[in-house]
């Protein structure tokens, strides 16, 4: 389970576990003031991820997608806002089935499907007149690890570009992917970028960062536009997250896990492969998600709506079969079918992961019969 893959560390890392003890006694947990550990991690950050020129901190990946909202429209002075279907920024930011009752600005959205190059550009430049931002994932990842097409996320820039509507990336999962996040791995240079999860060292942090000129609303010195916020720079998620950020998982760190997980990936998916379960096995590098199928006669999973299956199908059953058969055998991944790797995992824990599976397909292998 990883923690939802904020969990990156595991649960007990010992440079995490000391800088926590060393901030608390030498330096204090939130100390109601900018510090410098807060220009280092920012520093960290901008280092890393090429579009971000200057980052601000919040307490989660729910607020950073908040407030970099909050710079699209005031920066343009619009408030409609493109997001996908399955789509997941937060928990007042979901679109798992449309607009989520208890979602902010509920006549803002425009829902546009994921994947869909020029269903999104028509979007865009239609609409442009009331819109402020396109917000996406470069792999969606509540939604069911969904990697986004090249094409598709390159539609998305230049149709935002063209027309002067915010591109904002929310790399909050997929910035652990690679060094420089999936904005590194795609090549794209979105105005703004979110993060969250592992880069607190898994404590609750957030961030949003981009483009200096976007960011300067937030600039003290020259806007009355105020980021107030009591833990937003509190030093131990700060400080811890820098340390974790540059000592433990570094680019090596970063390269060498996702290795790990895209192998471990395509050995899933070859385990299913010649069972009559329709499963595929979604994801990027070390987060991924086995989904139970229906058999139709697409194979691609472009959108959610390729996953959609009855709440009494037998494929919803046989995913949490899988849930429970796994748990039951000392593997905990998210009853969804989600599963992120840790540092540190062993050939061991991933043998023992494979063979559990294939008993699960011996055990369960009439189950679905494919059509
Ligand atoms: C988890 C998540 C968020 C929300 O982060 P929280 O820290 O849980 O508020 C936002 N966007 C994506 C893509 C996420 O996976």
């Amino acid at each position: 389970m990883g923690d939802m893959t904020a969990g990156l560390y595991g649960h007990s890392h010992p440079v995490i576990a000391e800088t926590i003890m060393s901030t608390v006694t030498e330096i204090g947990m939130s100390i109601g003031a900018t510090t410098t550990a807060e220009a280092r991690l920012a520093e960290a950050l901008c280092d890393r991820f090429a579009s971000i020129e200057q980052v601000r901190f919040c307490n989660s990946g729910t607020e950073a997608n908040l407030y970099a909202l909050s710079v699209a429209r005031h920066v343009t002075g619009r408030s409609k806002v493109i997001v996908f279907e399955g789509a997941y920024h937060g928990g007042l930011l979901s679109f798992a089935h449309g607009v989520a009752p208890n979602n902010v600005d509920k006549d803002d959205w425009i829902i546009a499907q994921y994947n869909d190059p020029d269903g999104v550009k028509r979007l865009i430049s239609d609409k442009k007149d009331f819109l402020a931002a396109v917000i996406v994932e470069g792999m969606q990842g509540a939604g069911g690890c969904i990697p986004g097409t090249l094409e598709f996320l390159y539609a998305i820039q230049t149709a935002a570009k063209e027309n002067g509507v915010l591109f904002i990336l929310d790399e909050v999962i997929t910035s652990r992917l690679a060094p420089g996040g999936i904005q590194w791995s795609l090549g794209l240079s979105p105005d703004l970028t979110t993060l969250g999860k592992w880069i607190g060292g898994g404590l609750a942090i957030g961030a949003f960062g981009g483009r200096r000129d976007l960011m300067a609303i937030y600039d003290p010195r020259t806007s009355n536009i105020h980021h107030s916020g009591t833990f937003n720079n509190n030093s131990l998620a700060i400080n811890v997250g820098h340390k974790a950020i540059t000592t433990v998982y570094t680019a090596e760190a970063c390269i060498a896990l996702n290795e790990l997980g895209e192998e471990l990936r395509s050995e899933l998916q070859e385990l299913f492969s010649g069972t009559k379960m329709v499963v595929h096995v979604t994801g990027i590098g070390a987060v991924m998600n086995v989904h139970f199928l229906p058999a139709r006669p697409q194979t691609k999973i472009g959108s959610i709506r390729d996953l959609s299956i009855e709440s009494d199908s037998v494929e919803a059953a046989l995913r949490d079969l899988f849930w429970f058969y796994l748990l039951e055998r000392g593997i905990w991944i998210a009853r969804r079918g989600m599963i992120s790797l840790i540092l540190g995992t062993t050939e061991l824990e991933i043998a023992h992961l494979k063979a559990v599976i294939i008993d699960f397909i011996d055990e369960y292998r009439g189950l679905l019969v494919a059509m």
